[in-house]
Order: C-alpha cells, then structure tokens, then sequence
C-alpha cells in the first residue's frame, strides 16, 4: 500500500477492507454496515486535511444480491424517471442506473440515491438516456463496463504513479512547452508540456486538409518524447480531429496512458474517428487506425466534469473549463508543481453566447501563461454581428426558395451543424422561411443524439428547454437522411435545406451533394466555417468554377454554377474583436501569451496588438520551438 493510502486507513477504525485509487480519487472499501451508513463525518474530516477526494463504498461481502437491488431500485424510483438500464460493477460495488430523466433518479438532495445506499449497500451512480437513442453512447459505456476489471487495475495504477511523491521532497523545477503541431498554422494541434516528473500531451490532432505525411500529423518522433509510454498523459480540449484525430493512433503504437476529457468529447471523438475509418476505407487508402485502437482510447479515457479539480501526475494539477466552442470543449487549466506556474490552454474558444452554447470562460484561480488561438486572429477579421449574419442567411434562404432552389450548407458534424440546424429549425418554425424540409445528412443527428444525452454541457437556455421536456432537438422540421435513396429523393424534389458533414467538402455527404447541385444556378451553398488553405471548400469559397475533386488527375470535374456566399459571423471561433475581449476582460490577467492554431500572419498579427494593449510578453512558436515558462 502507498504511504498516503496507509496513513488514511491507519486513521480510521479498522473495518476497512481494502483501499484503492481512482485515478487521482482515493476509494475505500468497508466491511461494516454501520461504518458504511454512518463513517462520513469521518471521511470527511480526512478529506479536509489531505485536500484530496476519498469516496466510501461497501465491499462486497455487505452488498445486497444483485436482483434484490433491482427491486428495490424499481420501487423507490418513481416510474415517471423511465430507467432504461441497471448494471452493476462488483468490482466496484457501484450500481449505474441509466434513466431518461435522471433528476428524479436522484430525488431532492439525494435523497432517493442515499435509500438505494442505505438499503441495499451498492453506491448508485445515474446516467442520462439519450433523448434520442445514440448507438455510439449506447456502444462506448458498454465498452466501458465490459472492460470494468480491467478499469479498476487501470486507474489505480494512475492513482499509484500521481501519489509516489507524494511525500518527498520538492526537486529542482523547470517547465516547459514544446510546439509539435499547430504552430503558426490551423490543424494537426499538438503541444508537449514537459517538467522534471511529467510529459503531458495538450491535444494530439491531424490537419484535415494536407495530403502529405509530413504534413499531416504532429512532430511525434523528437526526442523529447521518444519511447510514447513515458508520456504519463494526453489531455484533449475537444472532439474536432485536428484536435484529436490522432490519439487512437497513440494506442496504436502502444500508448497505454489515460486521456483525460469531458464526456461528450469522448463520445464524440469516438464517432468522429470511426468515421474517419471508414472514409479512408471507402477512398480505398488503408486507414491509419482501426476501431481497436479506438477502442483503446476509450478503454483508457477519463472524463472530468468542468470544474473538477484532478491531480494527473505528482506535479501536475488541471481542470477543464467550458471553451464555448463545441459541444464539451473544454480550455485546460494547469496547476504546474503545486502552484508555481499556472498555464491555461484554450483549444479552440467563442467568446460570445450562441444558441447552443455559454460563452468561453476567461476568469481562473491563477493563470501567469496563455496559449491562445487565433483562427480569426487578424485586423481584418472583424466579423459581424451573429443577427446581421442570421438576417443575411435568412434573406439569401429566401431568393433561393424563390427561385426554387436548393440550399447547401456544408457544416462541420460537430458544434457548428447543431448551431446551424437549431437556428434554421427556428426560422421554420416561427415562420421567418417557407415551411421546407430541414435535412440533416452525414453524421450530424448521431451528434444531436449526443446533445441530448449531455445537456449540462449546454446553454442555460437550451438545457431548461431539455429540462422542460421542450427539446430542440426533436422538432418535427429537422428530418434525418439515412439512405442514398432517400438523398436521392431530395435531390429530384422541390426546395430545402440540406445540412451536411464534411465542413470544408473535404470527403462526406456535402461533396456528394455538391457535385450534384454545383450546375443548378438556382442552387445555393453557404460557407459558415473555416476552409483550410487547399481544400476543396476554400477553392469554391474563392471562386473557382471549374474544379477536379481531389487536386491531383483523376479526380472529377465540376462546373460551379450555384450561388457561393459565405457568412463569417455565426463562426464557433472567437472573431478578432473577441478574441481581444477574451484576454482584455482576463481576470486575473497572464504574464504570457503564446498564440497558435492560425495561419502565420494571424498569429503574428493578434500577437502583436495584444502586446501593444496589455503590456503582456508575446510568443508565436514555429512547430518543433520550445518555450520555457519556468
Ligand atoms: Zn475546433
């Protein structure tokens, strides 16, 4: 037993089984009923000396037997809380009750969870259903509790590595921070955070838009990494590949270290990456993963809340806050060798409040280093306000209804697509556009589904209206395309919306849709996202009229006839002016700014002006640079 597991179990009466780590959590096992029902004062005089967080479960000689405990759980929930599923972890002595509406799971202040406990023993923990059933939620928790053994050992092998120095003495620090993708460019974001005791992963994404190898991926192979398991961790800001495209391809080469995320992210970059798979299958190019490793990565995630404070190595201490950029993006905060240095990584944030989502959050316990992005980084990015772009949508929708037209809205499958399809369902409904079908194609429902299983990762707005059983996401105007059949049928029929995956018609159901509405001058395409320099996307949105699908022969050619407008302002990116916002309103305010995740003169664009207001050091890393923050 380690020393801090030792000197906790020596405080307490001697009814405890067994101890164990959770990750950073500590968990104990007892063998008394009553020590179960009544030790939590107990506990918690320990937790508030050792700062850390320990967690009481019965071991498994007191639980109740498992069909016993379904009976009792089935009588106290009421009915109207629809369970959906009841699985039990022995392991654990948890209980995971899956439920549509897990408030009345819960009950008021616990109180129901607390008589599951005091009755049968097992420690409930409540899962959401799905609104809309998802196969890949569905998929990824049966993955998890399939694997519960081998979860446990996992995470108390972390547990065990976080507290071995726990003790000892401070040794001499330094830290510092590597860009191995994502400097000066967008896509393939990766940085290396490296200390005496810890190398961390922040992020680990491709470019979506290079075709070349080099290109493509982040600078793995310097030595400061060399063998991938003496990385102790990956954290992810959020689910867009070029943010985590590449981790199931860490456990490919063998990493077996966790990945720290919010849940949706895991969700969501599981779905992503098996679609991933699967385009490279149907472009005949052998994928760079296959769902074993995707697999991997799930098997070895672990999901925080924002919020959550969690040690992830001796010397390392983060939690993630909403980024406001997609569903579960998070930006990092990173306590660095117990407060000396406090570094927070943004990912990818909006500073501003849309449909699906609150703003970016820019005030934190300390913050001395700020790595921000800068997508929209430069003078000349001011984008409009987020009504001047939906009013401009809306009169563009209209012509093109008139005129009979067809609508095509490339969106990324992820944030931008269910901002999009709630602000076009809206518009149906209240009766701002004729009432036309709204279809959503590509992998954009199973995100809704995903949506709706996490609404605490939602606006205040949108997750009352879940909570009022007034879902956005189930509207009748949103309809779901599921067969070439039946994009077939939309194709020959009357006027529309068609909302698509890929966003930069790099692959997916949008170029599909293209190619087959590109001639129609009544159609119309709308760019709402960011193309990447090269894709197929940036060169329509630039004005080519003949393109050949892939750059090099043999693709096919296309004759652009349709109307091609873009709308910046409805961006999940901070435009220029919130960008400067989010830093100016900083509280407290960092000493450094490292900026990425922009084309090369953004960077150094936003990174000079915010110089110039804030007084603040600035640094704008090429890939493979280090900066030393400590
Ligand atoms: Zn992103």
């Amino acid at each position: 037993m380690t020393d801090i597991l030792k000197s906790i179990t020596d405080d307490l009466p001697k009814v405890i089984e067994d101890a164990t780590f959770e990750g950073a959590n500590i968990v104990l096992y007892t063998s008394s009923k009553e020590f179960f029902k009544t030790g939590e004062p107990k506990i918690k005089e320990i937790v508030d000396r050792i700062k850390k967080r320990i967690e009481l479960r019965a071991d498994k000689s007191i639980l109740a037997s498992e069909n016993e405990t379904e009976k009792t759980i089935r009588g106290i929930v009421p009915e109207e809380a629809e369970i959906t599923n009841i699985i039990f972890d022995i392991q654990r002595s948890t209980v995971v009750i899956e439920a549509k509406k897990p408030g009345l799971v819960i009950g008021k202040q616990g109180s129901i969870l607390n008589d599951i406990k005091k009755s049968t023993m097992w420690s409930p923990v409540v899962q959401r259903s799905p609104a809309i059933p998802s196969l890949i939620v569905e998929k990824i928790r049966s993955v998890l509790y399939a694997n519960n053994n081998y979860r446990r050992k996992f995470l108390n092998d972390i547990g065990k590595k976080i507290y071995t120095d726990w003790t000892s003495e401070k040794m001499d620090m330094w830290v510092r921070i590597t860009a191995l993708g994502g400097g000066r460019q967008v896509g393939r974001s990766c940085f290396l955070l490296h200390t005496p005791n810890s190398k961390i992963l922040l992020d680990c994404g491709i470019n979506p838009a290079a075709s070349e190898g080099s290109e493509k991926f982040p600078y793995l192979n310097v030595s400061e990494i060399g063998d991938i398991n003496t990385i102790d961790a990956v954290i992810i800001t959020h689910a867009h590949l070029d943010h985590c495209g590449l981790v199931p391809y860490l456990y490919k080469m063998g990493y077996r270290g966790p990945t720290y995320m919010t849940a949706p992210t895991r969700d969501i970059a599981a779905l992503l990456a098996l679609d991933f798979v699967e385009v490279a299958y149907k472009q005949a190019s052998s994928p760079l993963y296959k769902s074993d490793d995707i697999r991997e990565m799930v098997r070895h995630s672990i999901c925080l809340d924002y919020g959550e404070v969690t040690d992830i190595t001796p010397d390392i201490r983060i939690t993630l806050y909403n980024a406001g950029h997609v569903l579960g993006s998070a930006q990092i905060h990173i306590n660095i060798g117990n407060g000396l240095h406090n570094l927070v990584y943004g990912g990818d944030t909006k500073y501003a409040k849309t449909r699906l989502l609150d703003p970016a959050v820019n005030y934190f316990p300390r913050i001395e280093t700020l790595i921000i992005e800068s997508t929209y980084g430069s003078k000349n990015d001011i984008l409009p306000s987020r009504q001047e772009a939906e009013e401009k949508f809306i009169e563009l929708a209209k012509k093109t209804i008139e005129r009979k037209g067809k609508i095509l809205l490339p969106e990324l499958g992820l944030g931008h697509a269910q901002e999009t399809a709630l602000r076009v369902e809206e518009a149906v409904r209240i009766g701002k556009l004729p009432k036309i079908p709204v279809y959503l194609d590509g992998m954009i429902w199973d995100i809704n589904a995903i949506n709706t299983a996490y609404p605490d990762f939602l606006s205040s707005s949108i997750r009352n209206q879940v909570f009022q059983d007034n879902n956005p996401f189930l509207s009748d105007f949103l309809k779901r395309v599921g067969s070439p059949t039946e994009r077939k049928e939309i194709l020959e029929g009357g006027p529309c919306i068609i909302i698509a995956t890929s966003g930069m018609l790099a692959g997916g159901a949008s170029v599909e849709y293209f190619k087959q509405l590109a001639d129609g001058p009544n159609n119309l395409i709308v760019f709402q996202c960011y193309q990447a320099v090269g894709s197929l996307g940036r060169r329509v949105q630039e004005g080519e009229k003949e393109i050949y699908t892939s750059q090099d022969s043999g693709g096919e050619k296309i004759i652009v006839k349709m109307q091609v407008e873009t709308l910046s302002g409805l961006s999940a990116h901070s435009g220029r002016n919130e960008l400067m916002q989010y830093v100016s309103r900083m509280n407290p305010k960092p000493k450094k700014i490292i900026i990425n995740h922009g084309e090369s003169s953004k960077c150094l664009d936003l990174a000079s002006s915010l110089y110039r207001l804030n007084r603040v050091e600035t640094s704008v890393p090429k890939n493979l640079e280090t900066i030393r923050l400590k």
